[in-house]
Order: C-alpha cells, then sequence, then structure tokens
C-alpha cells in the first residue's frame, strides 16, 4: 500500500481523532454503543444519562482503557434545560470544542391518549425531543466557529409512522425529524451537517426484559415473542444492534458524509417501506 492509501485508510478508519463527541443518554443502550463507536473512530467522548454509580464506572473506564481516549461524564437531566446548559458549558470549559453532538436520550410510555398521564406527555417531549433542541442551540455557536460540526438525532421508526398507545413517544419522535431538517437547513453552509437515525427495534437490555417478560405473560416461546410481538412490524425479523448504530453514528461523522445532511435514515428492516 502506497502512503498516501495508508493515509487514506486511516482517515477513514478514524473520521473523528482529536474531536469531542457528546452523546446524551449514554450509560446504557444504543447511546453506550456510538459512545464506543465514536471512541473508537479516534474520539474523546463525554457520557450523559443515569444508572447506578458503580455501572456509570465501569461504561466509562471501558471506554477509556479500550479505546485510549479521554472520557467524561455528565449526570446532567436531559428535562432539565438549566442542567443541558451546564453539561454544554462543562464539556466545553473541559475539552475547549464540541464537534459531535448525538442527541439519544429517551423515555418510552405506552397507553391510550384518554389515560395517557399529561406529566408523562410533558416528560418524553422534554426529555425526547427539547433536550435535542436545547443542546443544538448550545453547542451551534462552536461547531460554526469551528466550521465543522456533525449533530445526529437518534429519532426511530416513529418518526415516520406510528403506532396506537405511544401518542408523545411518536409525537416527540416526529417533531425531531422536523427539527432534524430545520438544523440542517439554518447550518447548511457552516460545515455542520445534522441528521436522524430512525431505528426500528434494536437489541438492549431493555429489549431483552421485554422478551422475557412477554414469554412468560403469554406463555410463549422467546422466538414466537420475538417473532410475532415484537418484530411483528419488522420484516426482516432482526434486532439491528447498537454495534451497528455505533458504526451508522460515525460513518455520519465522516468525510463521505459531508454531504448528508437533514436525512431521516431508516434502520428498520424494511419496516417503513410498508
Ligand atoms: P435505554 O433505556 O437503554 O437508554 C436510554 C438512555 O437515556 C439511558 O442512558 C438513560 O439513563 C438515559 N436517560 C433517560 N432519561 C434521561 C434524562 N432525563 N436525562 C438524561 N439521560 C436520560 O434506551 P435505548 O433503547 O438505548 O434508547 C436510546 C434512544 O434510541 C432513545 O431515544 C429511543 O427512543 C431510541 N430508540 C430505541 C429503539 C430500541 O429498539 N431500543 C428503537 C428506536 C429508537
Amino acid at each position: 500500500m502506497t502512503i498516501s492509501g495508508i493515509m487514506s485508510s486511516v482517515s477513514v478508519a478514524l473520521p473523528v481523532k482529536g474531536k469531542v463527541s457528546l452523546i446524551t443518554g449514554s450509560t446504557s443502550g444504543i447511546g453506550l454503543g456510538i459512545a464506543r463507536a465514536l471512541a473508537g473512530a479516534g474520539s474523546d467522548v463525554v457520557l450523559n444519562g443515569f444508572g447506578k454509580p458503580e455501572e456509570i464506572e465501569a461504561a466509562r473506564d471501558g471506554v477509556a482503557k479500550d479505546y485510549g481516549v479521554r472520557v467524561d461524564y455528565s449526570p446532567a437531566d436531559m428535562s432539565k434545560p438549566d442542567s443541558i446548559a451546564e453539561m454544554i458549558e462543562t464539556t466545553l470549559r473541559k475539552f475547549g470544542r464540541l464537534d459531535v453532538l448525538v442527541n439519544n436520550a429517551g423515555i418510552q410510555h405506552v397507553a391510550p391518549l384518554q389515560e395517557f398521564p399529561a406529566a408523562k406527555w410533558d416528560a418524553i417531549i422534554a426529555i425526547n425531543l427539547s433536550s435535542a433542541f436545547h443542546t443544538t442551540r448550545l453547542a451551534l455557536p462552536g461547531m460554526i466557529a469551528n466550521k465543522w460540526g456533525r449533530i445526529i438525532n437518534i429519532a426511530s421508526a416513529h418518526g415516520l409512522v406510528g403506532s396506537a398507545f405511544k401518542s408523545a413517544y411518536v409525537a416527540a419522535k416526529h417533531g425531531m425529524l422536523g427539527l432534524t431538517k430545520v438544523t440542517a437547513l439554518e447550518v447548511a453552509e457552516m460545515g455542520v451537517t445534522c441528521n436522524a437515525i430512525c431505528p426500528g427495534y434494536v437489541y438492549t437490555p431493555l429489549v431483552e426484559a421485554q422478551i422475557e417478560g412477554q414469554a412468560k405473560a403469554h406463555g410463549i416461546p422467546r422466538e414466537q415473542v420475538i417473532r410475532e410481538v415484537l418484530l411483528a412490524q419488522q420484516p426482516n425479523k432482526r434486532f439491528a444492534t447498537t454495534d451497528e448504530l455505533g458504526s451508522i453514528a460515525v460513518f455520519l461523522t465522516s468525510d463521505a458524509a459531508a454531504s448528508i445532511t437533514g436525512a431521516a435514515i431508516p434502520v428498520d428492516g424494511g419496516w417503513t417501506a410498508h
């Protein structure tokens, strides 16, 4: 391989070397998978989210040891604008920059509209949608000054289609796609891209708990729960993995994705192709 060949493969493998990424809701599941992938691609990372202190510490140590990058953790509550502002300020103070923002924190509540608790509606809109507005408005000035930034919003197949009993979640995820488009348009000439990833079902500890719970509740084998209950809408009948989502996020930070902006990328095994 020529020197230039080596150089180009290095830049492809480590598209965010020397950069700083903040991933909201990254103490578990998809957020942690994306944080690990960005660290593997050379970025220092800021983790955020809730959980047991020892598990957060283990996640933080794991990323630092496995990839040799700097890892910070913010306990900021994504339902609180002041807490979000403090998280961004602390990141900028400690690292001097914020290059990649992944808006991933999210919660769910399932109930018919007429029984949907108003407080749950408010919490889901705040955490799944408004937090992305606050992080984005505070991260953009630095990205614009550096003429480079990547914002990745983790929406859902439910940003593209609805499902009964998930009013707040579906509304927030549709809103996330609107925010993605407007962000992309406002900074299109400034070296900053903003895209949404729209996963169908992704295999996480939460999904594993649902498989076990449904299998017990219905007295049916787990394979049947996976095919007929959880993946009923998902034509390929397989869960996406957190590693796959991490790789897609890394791709969106790479030079190859410089012209991809304002997009909603389905990762749903064909669900929204129906
Ligand atoms: P998860 O429950 O494993 O992780 C959610 C993360 O958000 C955790 O780190 C949690 O601590 C954090 N969080 C929750 N409330 C918070 C708050 N107020 N402030 C800060 N952090 C908070 O869930 P996941 O499955 O990894 O989901 C991550 C994102 O992906 C969510 O936005 C979810 O809607 C989306 N998504 C998930 C799936 C799936 O199948 N798992 C599918 C489509 C979309």
